[in-house]
């Protein structure tokens, strides 16, 4: 019961908290969405590579990408950084673990170019496991560390905003499979929102340490 009610608070709460407090940054206008899962705070999280996905230009794009993300993390205050683990043969399933594959995604929907997926959640709703699909087709440096850092965002909180204007947010959606969306690493829209989740996750985190100690 108290898991559910946690759940639904961050759920019901997150964006107007974010909203209200934000300054400057917009929800849908220069500012993603908050999404619907985080990281928890402070977690250190591993990510490992599929074997003979990624050619060596590929992987240090993916690293920079990685690299960004523990360090607006830090700025944000919200403290979970991206480490390699090395590479793997299939998805890996352990705490704070973070697969990064490829697949035929154009081609079967023609919507989408790559996906972040939980793999599993804790009960309160935070990310316990992940991977992230990419397009066998997004070869280009620059598109890939554009994807990489988009898709790491939806497990920071932020949500896709295809409204927003050109290069306010990593969140934007992509002008094409093997093409970057303007920006390479996360602006300061979505550090600032960034902050706001974390801000929220470690308050009801509080409240729920201190209500366990009744
Ligand atoms: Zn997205």
């Amino acid at each position: 019961m108290k898991t559910a009610l946690l759940t639904l608070l961050i759920v019901l709460l997150l964006p107007v908290a974010v909203y209200s407090q934000t300054i400057g940054c917009n929800p849908n206008h220069n500012a993603p969405p908050t999404g619907a899962y985080i990281w928890p705070s402070d977690s250190e999280v591993k990510v490992y590579f599929y074997r003979n996905m990624f050619t060596p230009a590929q992987k240090e794009t993916l690293l920079e990408a990685m690299k960004l993300w523990t360090q607006a993390a830090r700025q944000a205050a919200a403290g979970v950084s991206f480490t390699y683990g090395g590479e793997i043969e299939g998805l890996i399933d352990c705490r704070s673990c973070l697969t990064v594959t490829r697949q035929e995604i154009f081609k079967n929907d023609h919507k989408h170019y790559a996906f972040f997926h939980p793999l599993q959640r804790r009960s309160d709703g935070l990310l316990i496991s992940a991977w992230i699909d990419f397009d066998f087709a997004t070869v280009n440096a620059e598109a890939l560390q554009g994807f990489m850092t988009h898709e790491l965002g939806h497990g920071m909180g932020l949500g896709d905003c295809t409204s927003c204007k050109k290069k306010q947010t990593i969140m934007n959606g992509f002008p094409g499979i093997n093409r970057d969306n303007g920006l390479i690493e996360p602006s300061a829209c979505d550090l600032e929102v960034v902050r706001q989740v974390y801000q929220l996750q470690r308050q009801v985190a509080r409240n729920s340490n201190e209500a366990g100690r009744d």
